[in-house]
């Protein structure tokens, strides 16, 4: 596609909330699709997406999304953050889910994608998704913002 520039005199932002419910338990669902949709709804073009779940358990990030890939995922973080642990946040709180808080804080809970000509600049086999790493099922809500 090569060089793309345009020159901008103002700034404008295009955003819509999306509704999802998941299994936590380190549920990865692909939120392309409807990221998409958002942007091809929406007014702007050519500028720079971002997709962001509100909550601490939960994270957005790409990858190739296929069993595999999400299994090994899994695996890694499970490895990397066992759901047991001897965990401040769970003795402090009287909770559960501290292992869900660190995986989330390390992914991180937004992901941006540069958008040209009407389509995130995505590669083929990358997928936008949203992972809960709740310890039970929830609603989620993740913000599509185009801006610009
Ligand atoms: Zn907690």
């Amino acid at each position: 596609m090569g060089v793309r520039s345009l020159a901008w005199d103002r700034v404008t932002a295009h955003s819509e909330e999306l509704s999802l419910s998941t299994g936590g338990d380190a549920d990865v669902i692909d939120i392309t699709g409807e990221v998409q949709r958002v942007v091809t709804e929406g007014p702007i073009g050519d500028g720079l997406v971002t997709a962001f779940v509100r909550g601490s358990t939960a994270a957005i990030t790409t990858m190739e999304f296929e069993p595999g890939g999400v299994a090994d995922l899994r695996d890694l973080l499970d490895r990397l953050i066992p759901v047991k642990g001897d965990y401040e946040h769970n003795r402090l709180n009287h909770d559960t889910n501290s292992h869900a808080h660190q995986r989330a804080s390390l992914i991180g809970a937004s992901e941006q994608v540069p958008l040209i000509e009407g389509r995130l600049a995505l590669g083929t086999w990358q997928q936008l998704v949203l992972i809960d790493f709740d310890d039970r099922p929830r609603d989620r809500t993740v913000v599509v913002q185009v801006v610009s």
